[in-house]
């Protein structure tokens, strides 16, 4: 919305080998037209073990198809056991990489000042940080979403200068509609997306604010994108089981059609 050119990213989680993933992306690559990158901007967020295999496709067919990563070491080298670094991303041609994820906040214990130790390295290779946020069951029915989540911004950015911020993208995912086929109602969406806009504009200005894209996350399906995508905050969609079929996950590009 508002000239900002929506990123519809799609998270594989642990989903695909290499040569599914090789598959996969030829798929997209042959579906997708120039019409629809003019229109969108496509992504996707395989598994580390793919990431060697995507760029070369990418590469060698000079698909117009960004790639990134799920996760990343706060660290940049050093003796971090099956860590994976901005550095080797970055050599990798990677553009994004998936911060704060709620399955890593839930599974690997990822608290605030991890997560902005980890936007902080991606910022320091040139790779833009999907930062993930959103509250679970217990704080939707308190009410408490929006100061939930602005915290949750909040922390992550904590120190981050303007000029990097301006090219976050933000992934507003409730954790009650990750995976369950509960998507929030467009203005749920609209609600939380846009508190994260204002408290961008009260952290820097109004021009950053507007600059930056703010996703939605939580079982977007090729049925219910567009009523999100016409809420003025939402700037895009992160896609986690749907992104898995390629013909839907086309769908969900032409959210427009
Ligand atoms: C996600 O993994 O970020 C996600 C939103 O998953 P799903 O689309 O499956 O709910």
């Amino acid at each position: 919305a508002n000239g900002r050119t929506p990123l519809m990213a799609g998270n594989w989680k642990m989903n695909l080998n290499h040569l599914e993933a090789i598959a996969h992306v030829q798929k997209l690559a042959f579906a997708l037209t120039e019409k629809d990158y003019e229109a969108v901007e496509v992504a996707v967020l395989p598994p580390f073990t793919d990431l060697r295999s995507v760029q070369t496709l990418v590469d060698g067919d000079k698909l117009k198809i960004a790639y990134g990563a799920q996760d990343l070491s706060a660290h940049d080298s050093g003796a971090y056991t099956g860590e994976i670094s901005g550095p080797m991303l970055a050599k990798l041609k990677c553009t994004y990489v998936a911060i704060g994820h709620s399955e890593r906040r839930q599974y690997h214990a990822e608290d605030e000042k991890i997560v902005n130790a980890k936007v902080k390295a991606a910022f320091r290779h040139d790779l833009t940080p999907i930062l993930c946020v959103g509250e679970g069951l217990d704080v939707r029915k308190a009410g408490n979403q929006v100061a939930h989540t602005l915290a949750q911004v909040d922390g992550a950015l904590e120190g981050v200068p303007a000029e990097q911020v301006e090219r976050i993208v933000i992934a507003y995912e409730p954790v009650w509609a990750i995976g369950t086929g509960e998507v929030a109602t467009p203005e749920d969406a609209q609600e939380v997306c846009g508190a994260i806009r204002r408290r961008l504009a009260e952290l820097h200005s109004e021009e950053l604010a507007a600059k930056v894209r703010i996703q939605y996350g939580g079982s977007v399906k090729s049925g219910n994108i567009a009523a999100i995508m016409a809420q003025p905050d939402v700037d895009g969609a992160l896609i986690g089981g749907a992104a898995l079929d390629a013909d839907e996950f086309v769908k969900i590009v032409r959210f427009r059609d």
